[in-house]
């Protein structure tokens, strides 16, 4: 008989990832879908980093790589951050996998032990916490105030560190709130770590992402004493339209990426030898591409708020960085809506795919309930079409 483990019977299955699928299938059935559920840029992937796929395959590179990464990528992540962030390592520093999921996995695995604290600020991705559960070790979920545009405070932080801590978990801009910490609220968590032995994995992958005057910050480079003990995490899979290559990276210290580069290499082996000679193309060639897509991304990001700001019930903070606005519907509970009471941040979803037709994800997949998320990866026309019909049957 094939059982299954009671690991993967503790695993949900990614919310983003199902919500997806749901919308695939719905407009398989020829249903009309408004889609704002997955993270993904609706562009194409640029022509150059296409053709560098392309040439690395005429080439015949097209065989397993050294388990981390190839050395020329390595090099190219290098002077991409010493040149963006001032941030100096070495190669031995640097790991590339399939992915930022599987580098989150990856490095979750190689640092956790059973029973240990994970300190995670509230809204988060959905995968953190389960990625922390599959390790054995306790996610300690820390709500954030909305008023504070969900940001974690130096006291809250504080608060939540205990004996058994040993990671915090940062991610900014963040999904699902496309908040953006300043420098100095980062600087200020900083030094609540640094006077603890706790390490810090910060995922940046929605770094290039960030509108007006939000700037991304590395937080690795934030104190001399911070490379010690963060693990960095981005990816191509946002900033340059790259969700299917599957290209994700870590920097952490020499001796932890040796033990990831252990795992992976049981693992999976490497990541795909095509993806990373596209990788090498997207991060040292030319980058108006990345300032088209996130002008784009503003523009979207403008008409989701003015659309969304004018539907009764519906409340937000205007997001600074990534491609979602993640709204407040507490004002809608009690209200049916098609037969469907919104009770939560789940009924609410529910209204909205089945009488709407728009497709969102709630906020308690993210961890806090009361909210929904809404992802503006998607044309202007969706946004329009998929707002107004929202706007309508909320009228009703
Ligand atoms: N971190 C965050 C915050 C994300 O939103 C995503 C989106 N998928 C990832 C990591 C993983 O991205 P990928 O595996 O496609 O690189
Ligand atoms: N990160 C994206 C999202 O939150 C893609 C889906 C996923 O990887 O979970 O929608």
């Amino acid at each position: 008989m094939i059982r299954i483990s009671q690991l993967a019977n503790s695993v949900q299955p990614s919310a983003t990832m199902a919500a997806g699928a749901k919308a695939r299938q719905m407009k398989a059935a020829g249903i009309r879908v408004y889609d704002f559920s997955l993270g993904e840029p609706d562009f194409p992937t640029p022509a150059h980093i296409c053709q560098a796929a392309q040439k690395a395959m005429a080439n015949g590179q097209t065989h397993y790589t050294p388990a981390g990464g190839i050395a020329e990528l390595k090099k190219v992540i290098q002077k991409w951050y010493q040149q963006r962030y001032g941030f100096s390592f070495l190669p031995e520093q640097v790991f590339v996998s399939n992915g930022a999921k599987h580098s989150i996995h990856n490095a979750l695995a190689a640092f956790c032990n059973p029973g240990d604290e994970v300190i995670i600020p509230t809204p988060y991705w959905v995968s953190y916490s389960d990625l922390v559960q599959m390790t054995g070790a306790v996610p300690v979920l820390v709500p954030t105030d909305p008023q504070n545009l969900f940001k974690i405070t130096p006291a809250q932080l504080q608060k939540a560190i205990t004996p058994k801590t040993r990671l915090f978990m940062i991610n900014s801009p963040s999904n699902p709130t496309g908040t953006v910490y300043f420098r100095e609220e980062l600087m200020a968590l900083a030094q609540v770590i640094l006077k603890t032995e706790v390490a810090v994995l910060s995922d940046e992958i929605y770094e290039q992402l960030t509108y007006g005057e939000a700037q991304p910050t590395c937080f690795a480079t934030l104190h001399p004493d911070l490379p010690a003990r963060t693990i960095t995490i981005s990816g191509a899979s946002k900033s340059y339209a790259m969700t299917g290559w599957r290209m994700g990276w870590t920097i952490a210290t020499k001796a932890f990426i040796q033990a990831m580069d252990n795992i992976q290499s049981q693992e999976t082996g490497c990541p795909s030898s095509i993806s990373q000679h596209a990788l090498i193309a997207a991060l040292d060639g030319p980058q108006e591409c990345v300032a088209e897509m996130k002008k784009e991304f503003e523009k979207r990001r403008e008409i989701v708020c003015n659309l969304m700001g004018k539907i009764p019930g519906i409340s937000f903070k205007i997001p600074e960085g990534a491609f979602y606005l993640f709204f407040d519907i507490t004002a809608l509970y009690g209200k049916t809506v098609g037969g469907i009471e919104i009770r939560d941040s789940v009924s609410f979803c529910k209204f909205a795919l089945e009488v709407a037709n728009v497709n969102l994800v709630p906020g308690a997949a993210f961890g806090m309930d009361g909210f929904a998320r809404m992802s503006y990866a998607t044309s202007t026309n969706e946004i329009e079409a998929g707002i107004a019909q929202l706007g309508k049957f909320l009228a009703n």
